[in-house]
C-alpha cells in the first residue's frame, strides 16, 4: 500500500503542466519566511468582526476556524479593504495573510491599501516587538517596491509615519 502511494506520486505521475506552473509560483522570499517565523498560526475563539453587514458575514464566515495561511489569495483581494472591520483580536491573527499577499504582488492594490492602514490606522495592541519590526519591513519592501518608488513623496510620508506608529513598538 505504501509503495503503491510512493509510486503515484512520483514526478514522473505529475502532470507536465503541473510542473511548469511550479515555475512561475511566487519563491518564499526572505520576508515572507520572517513572517511565518514571527506570526503564529492561531484560530481565533473571539469575535472575528463585530459589525452586522453583508461585508462582515463574509469575514466572519471566511475566516472562522481557520489560520492566516489558510485565507486564500482572493479572498484578500476582494477584501482587500477589510482590515479596519476585524475585532483587534483577528487583526493581529489575520494580518500576516493580508501582508503576505502584498509581499508577493507589491504594486498590487492590497498592498496600496495596506500601507494605508497601517500609516492612518495603526492598531498595534497586542503585536510583539518583533512582529512589529516585520511590519515596518515589510511596509518599506511596498515603498521601494511599488509603481511610484522609494522616492516618491507619498511612499516617503507614509513611510515615516508607519516607521512612527510601529516602530515604536519595535523598539
Ligand atoms: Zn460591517
Amino acid at each position: 500500500m505504501t509503495r503503491f502511494n510512493r509510486r503515484t506520486q512520483s514526478s514522473s505521475q505529475i502532470p507536465r503542466y503541473k510542473l511548469r506552473s511550479q515555475l512561475h509560483m511566487p519563491s518564499t522570499s526572505p520576508l515572507e519566511a520572517r513572517l511565518q517565523a514571527m506570526f503564529p498560526e492561531r484560530v481565533v475563539v473571539g469575535t472575528i468582526a463585530p459589525h452586522e453587514c453583508a461585508e462582515c458575514n463574509a469575514l466572519r464566515e471566511q475566516l472562522e476556524g481557520i489560520t492566516w495561511s489558510e485565507v486564500p489569495s482572493a479572498f484578500i483581494i476582494s477584501n482587500k479593504g477589510a482590515l479596519p472591520l476585524l475585532s483587534q483580536d483577528a487583526y493581529v491573527a489575520f494580518l500576516p495573510a493580508w501582508l503576505r499577499q502584498a509581499l508577493q504582488e507589491p504594486a498590487g492594490e492590497v498592498a496600496s491599501m495596506l500601507l494605508v492602514n497601517l500609516r492612518h490606522e495603526p492598531q498595534t495592541l497586542g503585536f510583539t516587538a518583533e512582529q512589529a519590526s516585520v511590519i515596518v519591513e515589510v511596509a518599506r519592501f511596498i515603498a521601494t517596491a511599488n509603481y511610484w518608488g522609494p522616492d516618491d513623496p507619498v511612499n516617503v510620508e507614509s513611510l515615516a509615519a508607519i516607521e512612527a506608529a510601529w516602530g515604536r513598538k519595535a523598539a
